[in-house]
């Protein structure tokens, strides 16, 4: 008898068909590399994955965060006989006082006598005569009690919900334009869930964003990998550009313009580590420029689809997953950022895409951006 984590995948990796087995081999991969340092044996059973481990609860805590696994289990391995499962059965159930219950019994091994039904039964009978204080209770039951029934028999009680999705790198890959605020780290996140590769960019205005600010944004870029595994951060600096706007174009523009340098730098960026898109936290109506006019003027210059995973949600949903996945707190924490120090009075909010064109047309763009980005800083986290 030993204790192991059963290991459930999302629902949709079923319905992969032909894919399914490349769907199966990247989250293997993934979970080994989250396990990475932890020593651990990786046990099949039938299909079914669990994970032996001296260390159970650092192994769930790393594994409910690697994308595509739906729950995972810690189960009791035992011989696959009825007296055992009904030992095991009766310890999972030990300690509780006037509850319902129902057993639930999954028969993989058709080697095993008797129907699923049948087994339940017998060890909820047998619950029952040794713990009269429970009752069974076959619709919503305050515990349900599995039996899985394969080479081994494994029975559990405790089911924790992990991240669900897809597993990471299958969908290929985005560059998530990272600022210190609520939205992008968790527009990130969504796109990483769906199993899209991601690399961060942030624009960092030295002096006047300051090195607690970058080092917020690292903070959020590390948080996003103990999900996906590792993250590169490129830090592109942003004063040059900021100070060009600001010298040769209208006060007004300076946003608008300042945005569509943005989408420049990350497509730049993305063309040159073989990257397939952009990702952004942007919602719609959220701030002056995340106008429909506006979003089509900073989309106007990129060369790769830009995906905005947040953009039709409310500021409240974002900040629940924000919360739900670990970035909230650092997220709020109150360094300034390059676009709240170079804000316009009146920004434009609704900019016509010919007038941004030509307004820009006064600066060296192509010269600007290969700058920033020969003096970009690159971490690994
Ligand atoms: P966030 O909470 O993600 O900062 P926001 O609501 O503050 O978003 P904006 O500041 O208008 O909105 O930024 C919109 C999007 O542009 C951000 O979600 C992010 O993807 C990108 N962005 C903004 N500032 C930066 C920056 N300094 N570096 C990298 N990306 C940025
Ligand atoms: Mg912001």
């Amino acid at each position: 008898m030993r204790k192991l984590v059963l290991v459930k995948y999302a629902p949709e990796i079923f319905l992969k068909g032909l894919n399914r087995n490349r769907f199966e081999k990247k989250l293997k991969d993934n979970i080994k590399k989250v396990l990475e340092g932890t020593d651990y044996e990786f046990v099949i059973d039938q299909g079914r994955w669990f994970i032996y481990s001296e260390k159970l609860e650092e192994v769930v805590h790393k594994v409910i965060k690697v994308f595509g696994i739906s729950e995972v289990c810690i189960v009791t391995e035992v011989e696959a006989s009825m007296e055992e499962i009904k030992k095991q059965a009766l310890e999972e159930v030990k300690g509780l006082k006037a509850a319902t219950f129902k057993v639930e019994t999954n028969r993989a091994n058709k080697n095993f006598k008797g129907t699923s039904m049948d087994i339940s039964r017998e060890v909820g009978a047998y619950i029952l005569k040794n713990a009269p204080e429970l009752t069974v209770q076959i619709s919503k039951p305050q515990h349900t009690i599995n039996v899985e029934i394969r080479d081994k028999a494994y029975v559990y009680s405790n089911r924790i919900k992990a991240v669900g999705g897809l597993p990471y790198g299958m969908n290929g890959s985005t560059m998530l334009m990272l600022s210190g605020g609520i939205d992008s780290p968790v527009a990130g996140y969504m796109m990483a869930r769906r199993g899209v590769e991601i690399s961060c960019v942030y624009y960092h205005s030295h002096p006047y964003t300051s090195e607690r600010a970058k080092e917020k944004v690292k903070q959020l870029a590390a948080i996003l990998s103990s999900y996906t595994g590792k993250v590169t951060l490129y830090v592109v600096p942003f004063t040059d550009i900021q100070m060009a706007i600001i010298e040769k174009c209208r006060e007004d523009e300076l946003t608008i313009i300042m945005r569509r340098f943005m989408t420049r730098i990350a497509c730049k960026l993305a063309h040159k580590f073989n990257i397939q898109s952009v990702t952004t936290g942007e919602s719609i109506g959220q701030v002056a420029s995340q106008t429909m006019e506006g979003l089509v003027v900073s989309t106007d210059v990129a060369d790769r689809p830009m995906f905005r995973p947040l953009i039709a949600m409310d500021k409240q949903d974002i900040m629940n997953i924000s919360r739900e996945i670990g970035t909230y707190e650092t997220s709020i924490l109150p360094y300034e950022d390059c676009c709240t120090i170079f804000v316009p009075k009146h920004p434009k909010t609704k900019p016509a895409l010919d007038k941004m064109r030509k307004a820009e047309s006064v600066l060296d763009v192509d010269n600007l951006v290969e700058e920033a980005i020969k003096n970009m800083e690159v971490y690994n986290l």
